[in-house]
């Protein structure tokens, strides 16, 4: 069964001409497609019911036991943070064969990796000793000492020689645009209950699924090999914004469709179908380490809204977004961008007050290096991310040198020629 299973994984992720349903049973068909056939009804005497087979993650989450953990990483020692956006999973469609204008393919270029790239991120950043920890087990909120609630950074308790990492996904939405321009298109859960992604070649236009075109599916795979790569089955957090759904769902409502209007019936349906088909994959996700972020509702840049647009935001991710994936304490700004003027560094302004008030305990911008500052007059943490991409691979190589050396990353046959700062 496993084999069978192994095979069809396989021919579809070689994106063979086979269709998801000759996979049958054994196939990794996602489960939150709409193929309603229904399946034949057994005659045959019922076979004894199998032990359920073990999760392989479990053998991640259970690789450290507590008398290895003897190393304490206490709150002054950096936790590092690197940042990704999707990958590119067909890198000459992305900067070359796509219909998108050379300033889109250039921003790819700024702020994307190529999934090679990535694989030899991953590969560095286990090889140097760092090992995945979850972003919320790095701060605690608590009022010992003082009675009034302050966040604290917390001591973590690593195995010997390991170097604590968080990492973070931006934009984990699959946004239409991406879809045009060679990403993979929504995660899903296989036959086989593990995370897939659903991809279609731009150039056959057939579409398959794959664990190898996708960061989510190839971090899972990566720590399935190296289980000392993960803190207790710690994964990534996703950063998600809601204004096109979720993880490649289009969960959101559409509030030009009023509420008496005659296509509010077809579109709510079809709104229901999209939450129902994300749920399994939200579940399975949570269950095998990944967490959520908020990215903001409408990826607004908060240096320059209202308060009043922030406010109505706000409330629209949780309604949209946090109703799927759960409350969410870490708010990961858009561009980067600080709230109140783009500062919340010297100062705490209305917006960031509001925003706390709202549960939000750490605020993650982007910076040349893991900064973090625990704020003394309200409960909140603020900090920077690293931002593996063209830009760093290209201009910022020694910043980046204790991760990996973009010398041995970056892909310059396949991007565009647009030079780098080292040689
Ligand atoms: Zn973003």
């Amino acid at each position: 069964m496993n084999q069978l299973k192994r095979a069809c994984a396989l021919l579809l992720s070689l994106g063979l001409t086979l269709s998801l349903a000759a996979c049958g049973s054994g196939g990794a068909q996602p489960s939150g497609t709409a193929d309603t056939t229904p399946a034949p009804l057994e005659t045959a005497a019922p076979e004894p019911t199998p032990t359920p087979a073990a999760d392989p993650y479990d053998a991640v989450k259970n690789y450290w036991s507590a008398d290895q953990l003897t190393q304490a990483w206490g709150p002054d020692q950096v936790v590092e943070h690197l940042f990704f956006h999707p990958v590119i999973a067909y890198p000459k469609y992305a900067f070359t064969d796509s219909s998108a204008s050379q300033a889109q393919k250039d921003g790819l270029d700024d702020w994307m990796v190529t999934v090679d790239e990535y694989n030899k991120i991953l590969n560095n950043l286990y090889e140097r000793g760092y090992i995945l920890v979850r972003m919320e087990d790095v701060w605690t909120e608590t009022s010992d000492g003082t009675g009034v609630p302050h966040m604290v950074r917390n001591t973590l308790m690593l195995p010997e020689g390991k170097k604590p990492l968080v990492i973070s996904f931006d934009d984990v939405n699959y946004y239409d645009y991406m879809l045009a321009e060679g990403f993979t298109s929504k995660l899903v859960v296989g036959d086989d209950g593990q995370i897939w992604a659903q991809c279609t070649d731009p150039y056959t236009q057939e579409t398959f699924l794959t664990q190898d075109l996708d960061a989510t599916p190839i971090l899972d795979n990566f720590v399935l090999e190296h289980p000392d790569f993960s803190l207790n089955g710690a994964k990534a957090i996703f950063s998600l914004t809601g204004y096109q759904g979720i993880l490649g769902y289009r969960t959101q409502n559409d509030r030009d469709i009023a509420a008496g209007s005659p296509d509010r019936p077809a579109f709510e349906a079809y709104r229901q179908s999209e939450i129902d088909a994300v749920k399994p994959v939200i579940q399975r996700l949570k269950e095998t380490g990944w967490t959520f972020g908020s990215h903001t509702w409408g990826h607004i840049n908060l240096s320059t809204k209202s308060l009043e647009v922030v406010k109505n935001d706000t409330e629209r991710w949780a309604e949209e977004v946090g109703s799927l994936v759960g409350p969410t304490t870490i708010l990961f700004y858009p561009h980067g961008a600080r709230p109140d003027g783009n500062d919340d560094v010297k100062q705490t302004g209305p917006m960031f007050q509001y925003l706390q008030s709202m549960g939000f305990r750490v605020f993650a911008s982007v910076g040349i290096e893991s900064y973090s500052k625990i704020k003394t007059d309200i409960s909140a943490v603020i900090c920077d991310r690293l931002h593996p991409d063209g830009t760093t691979l290209r201009k910022q190589r020694d910043r980046y040198l204790q991760f990996y050396d973009a010398k041995d990353i970056i892909d310059l046959e396949v991007r565009p020629d647009l030079g780098v700062n080292w040689d």
